[in-house]
């Protein structure tokens, strides 16, 4: 592959809890799962869609904390296989899955921690969804917050600058904005993007339904996420071989493979999984043109970076001897924020 993403970030201690054994259904309990999956996203309002790396697996790139993840074979010192590098790997069924639900209108919002740029480049509307981790095919305007959605990897990575500069013309076409272009990818102690943040948590918050394919949520903010659903009164269903963080908080858990789960879903809600025909760019869910590269979107006037930052899992394991406290104090968080609601609602009457 051309760029190595895991070997190019900074080194760091502590990167969760690898290599756990996976677990899978017997076909009949994942049948009936699956099943009990396709009602609750029929019932649903609001589905949101959080991905992980074990959704690319079965393209090719390997996850990170699973039995031959990225991390789980450092520990051991051992380097990952890649089965491909990430300009030729092709989405997979669930990537494919997942823009036949958004374009069918049951996925509402996708949120993904992957920076493979396979949901992008599958053609998922770039309106609707977050990468929370950033794309290794897009680069970003400085100055102005331009994407640039290229058909190569961006050669570098940490948000650092990769030489090229923007193209966006300024007052009344004049002059170009020339602001230097940098790379979307986060390394451990960079701020997660603003735009794509914010959005997912007001989608998260929205949702009543959160599905998580293929992630551990060991990594914070994105891993909690899911739980502002469930906070709100939504459901998480949770999708994963290998425990999660948060699988006490699901209230369906599957273990199986994605793809596994994705195909018969599909076939139940009678959605059909789009083919796919080659990288295409689609930038917005309302706009039926698509392009294939180098797209640019309207340009965005929030600050590139925000505050929030990945939060060192070594005080995150600290805090979890404390987590049934915390639990407690989400029950009571959601009763208040309820009474808080039903308030507001009838101040407006
Ligand atoms: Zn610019």
């Amino acid at each position: 592959m051309s760029v190595n993403y895991a070997a190019g970030l900074s080194p760091y201690a502590d990167k969760g809890v690898c290599g756990l054994p996976e677990s899978f259904d017997s076909p009949e309990e994942l049948k009936a799962k699956v099943e009990t999956l396709a009602q609750l996203i029929k019932e649903s309002q609001y589905l949101v869609v959080h991905s992980g790396a074990g959704i690319s697996t079965s393209a090719g790139i390997p996850d990170f904390r699973g039995p031959k993840g990225v991390w789980t074979l450092e520990e051991k010192g051992e380097s990952p296989h890649f089965e491909t590098t990430f300009e030729d790997a092709r989405p997979s069924l669930t990537h494919m899955a997942l823009l036949g639900l958004q374009r069918a209108g049951y996925l509402k919002y996708l949120i993904s921690q992957n920076v493979d740029g396979l949901h992008v480049r599958s053609g998922f509307p770039r309106d609707k969804i977050s990468e929370l981790h950033g794309n290794m095919f897009v680069e970003e305007c400085e100055k102005c917050g331009r994407q640039y959605v290229r058909e190569k990897v961006i050669s570098v990575m940490g948000l650092k600058p990769t030489g090229r500069y923007c193209e966006v013309v300024r007052s009344r076409g004049l002059r170009a904005c020339r602001g230097k272009l940098i790379s979307t990818i986060l390394d451990w102690e960079d701020a997660l993007p603003d735009r794509d943040l914010n959005r997912a948590d007001d989608a998260s918050r929205k949702a009543d339904l959160a599905l998580t394919l293929g992630t551990s949520m060991q990594i914070k903010p994105s891993g909690d996420l899911p739980l502002l659903t469930k906070r709100k009164g939504g459901k998480v269903v949770i999708v994963n071989l290998q425990p999660t963080k948060h699988d006490k908080h699901a209230h369906l858990r599957i273990n199986g493979y994605v793809d596994e789960v994705m195909k018969p879903l599909m076939e139940l809600l009678g959605v059909e999984i789009p083919k796919w025909e080659g990288p295409t760019v689609c930038e917005s869910s309302t706009d039926l043109s698509e392009s294939t590269t180098d797209i640019k979107p309207p340009r965005s006037n929030i600050p590139a970076k925000q505050k929030v930052k990945r939060e060192d899992i070594k005080e995150e394991r600290k805090r979890e001897a404390t987590e049934a406290e915390t639990i407690k104090e989400e029950t009571v968080s959601i009763k208040r924020e309820r009474a808080d609601s039903s308030q507001e609602t009838s101040a407006d009457k």
